[in-house]
């Protein structure tokens, strides 16, 4: 399986000969790491230069390779031990002619990914912040193989190099839901999304960091997108509005937007025009967005103008 490759590299013009003489192409090159199971616990074992068949519906060890990179592979009563630097490496059984290693079962190697997968899986999260998920136990399911140093995450590096550091955000004491609800328009964005939106408006429950996200061809819709959301939240929550907070954007202080509040009783209060940092939390809530939606395009190489779907799927980690 190519999924099993830790790296991978196309080969042109490669085979090997077969049992019957006959000769296979190759896919690629590249290692491999295992998850054998030595004495009852799992184990990895990693293997150099393995070449990818893709007609084979099966994976084989070579023991001449073996031998030749130094490994010791013993052979006794139906029984199969490899040793690498001298340790036991891997077990296994005679089964109808061939000997089977001991394997992991796959549902236990899906579920110890590595901290980088980790990593990716959370919309490229911080390291810090994953390591701090995983000791908390805040994660449920994957556990990390490693605690190591993360090598550098180059979509990382893509995604989230031009943006500034942003004060973290402060605030009053908030104890119930939808006391106070953050909101800001981000956009216009470079491209439209496939649903033709050009702009996102998030909004952030401050008790509870619950947050949503509409999108907009043009900023006058926002005001019916508001209404969708509030209807939803209110049902949802039990709960009325009691303070929307917003940059000084017009489409937020338009008469038409004032309405529905005055009839509420919800408050809006806005920040003074050009200083972001009043609007803290729904700004830090743009901003972590967009770096968290650019950041995985960048990993799977999609197109730009998937860029409302990783919005949402950023919203939804
Ligand atoms: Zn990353």
């Amino acid at each position: 399986m190519r999924g099993c490759f830790e790296d991978y590299h196309t080969t042109t013009g490669w085979s090997v000969t077969m049992g019957d003489k006959g000769s296979v192409a190759t896919d690629g090159v590249e290692t491999v790491v295992l998850n054998v199971i030595v004495h009852g616990k799992t184990r990895k074992i990693k293997l150099e230069k393995v070449l990818h068949v893709p007609i084979m519906g099966f994976n084989l060890m070579s023991v001449g390779m073996m031998e030749e990179q130094g490994d010791e592979v013993q052979f006794k009563g139906g029984k199969t031990i490899i040793k690498m630097n001298e340790k036991i490496a891997a077990c296994g059984t005679r089964k109808s002619g061939p000997y089977h290693l001991y394997m992991a079962p796959l549902s236990d190697v899906a579920a110890v990914p590595s901290l980088l997968r980790c990593h990716e899986r959370l919309g490229h999260v911080n390291v810090a912040g994953v390591k701090r998920m995983m000791k908390n136990k805040d994660i449920n399911g994957p556990k990390c193989s490693s605690m190591a140093v993360m090598d550098v995450c180059e979509p990382c590096v893509y995604g989230k190099a031009a943006m500034t550091p942003m004060p973290s955000a402060g605030g009053g004491r908030v104890t119930k839901r939808l006391q106070l609800v953050h909101s800001d328009l981000g956009g216009p964005m470079s491209e439209p999304s496939r649903g033709g939106a050009l702009y996102f408006g998030p909004f952030t429950d401050a008790f509870s960091r619950w947050a949503d996200v509409v999108f907009l061809q043009k900023k006058s819709v926002l005001l019916c997108e508001y209404k969708k959301w509030l209807t939803k939240a209110q049902l949802h929550t039990g709960t009325k509005i009691k303070i929307l907070h917003s940059d000084n954007g017009g489409e937020y202080v338009s008469n038409a937007f004032k309405a529905p509040h005055d009839e509420n009783g919800t408050t809006q209060p806005t920040t003074v025009p050009d200083t972001p940092q009043q609007n803290g939390v729904a700004e830090r809530l743009n901003r972590v967005l967009v770096e968290m939606a650019r950041t995985m395009m960048r990993h799977k190489d999609v197109d730009q103008d998937l860029w409302a779907d990783a919005t949402k799927t950023a919203v939804y980690i």
